[in-house]
């Protein structure tokens, strides 16, 4: 299988003047094409670190990158990161918010703009193009965040906690609807979440991290007998339930 994403050996640690905080003791993993992988771990190991490494906003003490087989300074690969947050501009209709990144790294063309009108059409958001975002409920903002990531094409998605701002009830329903999405373009996407359930209904496999420094505890492939492997047939499935035991279980060894 084609390999995305692939890194090895990789340890971070943070220096700041009240000392130094090891964040990752190496780290070794690989993202095959169209995959999805959820990374949980306990709250403050690291989960977030190591995103920033794979955007490239901060370099690894130790250990290497690649994407696409390239090193990661040298990757011309799009990455697309998606936030808590969806950082939507109230001052910007839904459209020409989803036009920022295009604007930001000059990819604003006929074709593009097409795009971008296109997936907000099959997303359900055409009928919001000229709304703003205080108009939208919170998962059809977190949707139009996504637009605005994929219109970007990226090859890679990284998603911190994307749905943790959403209450209960919305990020159940966000949740799957943005996984569905995500894998209907057929995206390669790497999710930190403290949510298991999240983690369980939405992922090929789960990347567990033990306390900081973070450092992998194990990874499970979860594998579903299902006609229509949905995140929402994947809660009702006897698999979840195990899945979900195993990884608590594991997580919580220690305690
Ligand atoms: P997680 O995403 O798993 O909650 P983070 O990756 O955000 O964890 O942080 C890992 C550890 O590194 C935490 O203990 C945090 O306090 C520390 N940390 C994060 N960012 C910085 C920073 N800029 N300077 C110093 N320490 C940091």
């Amino acid at each position: 299988m084609d390999q995305v994403l692939e890194l090895k050996n990789i340890h971070y640690t943070y220096h700041t003047l009240d000392g130094e905080t090891p964040a990752l003791t190496d780290i070794s993993f690989s993202l095959n094409k169209g995959e999805f992988v959820a990374i949980v771990g306990p709250s403050g190991c690291g989960k977030s670190t190591l995103l920033s490494l794979i955007a490239g906003l901060i370099n690894p003490e130790k250990g290497l990158i690649k994407i696409n087989g390239k090193y990661l300074r040298e990757s011309t690969t799009n990455i697309g990161y998606m936030l808590q947050h969806d950082e939507l501009f109230e001052w910007r209709t839904i459209y020409h918010n989803v036009l920022l990144g295009l604007e930001i790294q000059h990819m604003l063309s006929a074709k593009t703009r097409a795009r971008a009108h296109e997936l907000l059409d099959i997303y359900g958001l055409k009928n919001f193009e000229k709304s703003h975002p205080s108009e939208l409920s919170g998962g059809m903002r977190q949707r139009a965040a996504l637009i605005r990531t994929l219109v970007l094409e990226p090859d890679i998605l990284l998603l911190d906690e994307p749905f943790s701002a959403l209450d209960y009830q919305t990020r159940l329903t966000v949740g799957d609807d943005i996984g569905q999405i995500i894998r209907q373009e057929g995206k390669s996407a790497l999710l930190v979440t403290h949510d298991l359930s999240e983690a369980v209904s939405l992922a090929d496999r789960v990347i567990i991290l033990s306390g900081r420094p973070a450092s992998i505890r194990q990874t499970i492939p979860l594998i579903f007998d299902l006609e229509q492997n949905t995140p929402l047939n994947r809660r009702n499935s006897p698999e979840f339930k195990n899945y979900f035991n195993l990884i608590w279980k594991e997580l919580n060894c220690d305690e």
